[in-house]
């Protein structure tokens, strides 16, 4: 059997209580980076086997779905937040459903679920990009693409790339495009900020050093398309 199994994004307390259950029952825990596991395992005081699952080295993907065809219960975590979301793991997961393998994925953490939640633009639809591309042009074109469903972007960015980005996205949608950037969910120095894409870079680029993960929510929503403003069902 093998438990998808999302982990903190951040604060500790965030993990389930089915999330340490499914870890402490697990004969493996196959892991993103061991080390950072290892940290997480035992501050929660469970002791297990841990394995590395590398996405990009196949011998290490068959390696997984033989533990998992020998009968072993595994669970797959990722540094943090949801396996398969901008993490490893969906390979596995893809070869364990074509073999017939049993699969259960947890409900937890994830900082576009968390982020967009925060940010207060729409409660229906959003076009979730990752991280895109490095190429500015293949970017741009993304961005180009999402932009039109109007619907909020959410982008995940990192500390050293996050005004490139911002720059990115007032060069591309405009510069007065409103952004909601989320930073250290859940962590002691959260913060939402919201601003202009143009604003947001240059408030970042005057710090001496932008810190901590980046989510990035572009306001593409067109009020005017607002289910709020046209819904005529009745109520209850
Ligand atoms: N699997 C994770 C998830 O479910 O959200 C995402 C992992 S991805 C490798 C890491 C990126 O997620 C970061 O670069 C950042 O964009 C976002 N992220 C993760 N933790 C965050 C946090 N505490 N605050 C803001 N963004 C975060």
């Amino acid at each position: 059997m093998l438990y998808i199994v999302p982990t903190p994004i951040g604060n500790l307390q965030d993990i389930t209580l089915r999330a340490l259950e499914t870890l402490k029952s697990a004969d493996a825990v196959l892991c993103e980076d061991t080390r950072r596991t290892q940290i997480l395992l035992t501050h929660f005081g469970i002791s297990k086997p841990t394995y590395r699952y590398n996405e990009n080295d196949e011998r290490s993907v068959e390696r997984c779905l033989e533990a998992l065809k020998s009968g072993k219960h595994c669970a797959l975590v990722s540094d943090c937040g949801t396996p398969c979301i901008s993490d490893p793991g969906w390979k596995l997961v893809r070869a364990a459903r074509a073999a017939g393998i049993a699969i259960t994925s947890l409900p937890g953490p994830s900082a576009v679920a968390c982020a967009l939640a925060g940010a207060g633009l729409t409660g229906g639809s959003f076009t979730f990009l990752g991280f895109l591309p490095r190429k500015a042009g293949k970017a741009a074109k993304l961005l180009t693409a999402a932009a039109q469903l109007k619907h909020p972007i959410v982008i995940y960015e990192s500390p050293y790339r996050v005004v490139k980005m911002l720059e990115l996205i007032a060069k591309t949608l405009g510069e007065q495009t409103p952004v909601v950037a989320a930073r250290e969910l859940s962590k002691v120095y959260e913060e939402y900020a919201q601003a202009s894409a143009a604003e947001l870079a240059t408030q970042l680029s005057k710090k001496n050093k932008v810190q901590g993960e980046f989510v990035l929510i572009v306001d593409c929503f067109d009020s005017s398309s607002s289910t709020e403003t046209t819904d005529d069902s009745t109520d209850f």
